[in-house]
């Protein structure tokens, strides 16, 4: 029997948690809408609120002012269409396609090589004048970097400016609340904390309205029209609940020992990061290349972006942070809230093995790349 294989992919979606996987059925079991006025209607209206409000209180806002979403993609465009309505849209080079492709034009900003936003050219560009919307993420996706909020925070305040914050990657890590970051508004993600996929939110700072995408009937307050997807959601809320601040500091030890063991670069290791996440480059060897030699080992890890093109993109992230060629060659190790105490090892000696039957066979460490299918346009695991 083969050993079991180890998941650590964290950030493209964490493991389902066991009382996320409970709340879902239960909710599965309702069969009320919760905009009918009927009993039925009412039992799942009460499941939704209480969602509604365990979500909210966590993360620091009101639960009127949390808005569900079918995910963070649709919770980032909601933010960039109804609160960037009129104003500038101002974005760091290194924020996940959800910001970048969300069909406004975004202004972006540079990063330092550590990946964290250069606050200067925030301010020059916040003083250009006119009003602005500034969309950053807490954490990045493949570095776990994270931004300068606070300071970002006050030169929004300052030249009267929005800041909408894509939390999904902090969310459930680190502390995240409204306050803390200075927000406007955050987007949240219940698949990157250990609910199920399809559910996601845009909480606003209290005082703070903004149209609808899709008005449709009227749900979510008039700012997201269909029926909410309530088994998605409850199980959203009872991932948030069962959320264990002792999760990230066990993280970050495994994170360490991958690192010290690797003895690899790590892009943004000299910045303030994700206790989870590792983006480890070995230089002259594609990050598919090892992607699916670790797989072949059983083990599940990710490279920044795979174009379906047929041809690797240097992850467009590592290159915003200067990395020339090494952006091809770097994997993301990110570990699930659940990763076994044995993660480390096991990933090193996967990781090590690898590495001396790719030089046993490719000194010069070659490239060659699997066929992927699709429309043509990259394909980012998270
Ligand atoms: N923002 C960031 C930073 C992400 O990592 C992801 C993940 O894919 C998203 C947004 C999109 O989230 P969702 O999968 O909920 O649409």
């Amino acid at each position: 029997m083969s050993a079991p294989s180890l998941y650590l992919d964290a950030n493209a979606t964490e493991p389902l948690r066991p009382e996320a996987r409970e709340a879902v059925l239960a909710a599965l079991a309702l069969t009320g809408n919760p905009s009918s006025i009927h009993a039925d209607g009412r039992a799942a209206r009460q499941v939704l609120e209480q969602a509604r409000a365990t979500i909210a209180t966590r993360f620091g806002g009101r639960a009127r002012d949390l808005v569900f979403t079918a995910g963070a993609t649709e919770a980032n465009a909601l933010a960039l269409h109804g609160l960037g309505a009129g104003r500038r849209i101002l974005a760091g080079a290194t924020e996940h396609p959800a910001i970048l492709r969300a069909g406004r034009a975004v202004e972006t900003l540079p990063v330092l090589p550590d990946g964290t936003l250069d606050l200067a050219a925030l301010e020059a560009a916040l003083a250009m004048g006119g009003p602005a919307l500034v969309c950053l993420m807490a954490a990045n996706n493949e570095t776990g970097v994270l931004h300068p909020l606070a300071a970002a925070a006050a030169l929004c305040r300052a030249h009267g400016a929005l800041l909408h914050v894509d939390a999904v990657q902090a969310a459930g890590r680190l502390s995240v609340t409204l306050e803390d970051f200075g927000a406007d508004s955050l987007a949240l993600s219940a698949h990157k904390l250990g609910g199920p996929k399809g559910a996601g939110a845009l909480l606003l700072r209290p005082g703070l309205d903004l149209p609808a995408l899709l008005p449709g009937g009227g749900q979510e307050r008039g700012r997201r029209g269909g029926t909410e997807a309530l088994p998605a959601i409850a199980g959203f809320a009872a991932a948030v609940a069962a959320l264990d601040p002792a999760e990230a500091p066990r993280l970050a030890a495994l994170r360490d020992a991958i690192e010290a063991g690797a003895g690899l670069p790590v892009a943004g290791g000299a910045a303030p990061r994700l206790p989870n996440t590792s983006c480890l480059i070995l230089p002259g060897v594609a990050a598919e290349t090892q992607v699916i030699a670790l797989d072949l080992a059983g083990v599940r890890v990710s490279s920044g972006a795979a174009c379906s093109s047929g041809k690797v993109g240097p992850s467009p992230v590592l290159r915003a942070m200067g990395l020339g060629g090494d952006a091809a060659c770097a994997i993301r190790v990110s570990l699930p809230w659940n990763a076994p105490p044995d993660a480390a090892a096991r990933f090193l000696a996967a990781h090590a093995e690898m590495r001396a039957r790719l030089l046993r066979r490719q000194p010069q460490a070659a490239v060659s790349m699997p066929p992927v299918s699709g429309s043509g346009a990259p394909v980012v695991p998270g």
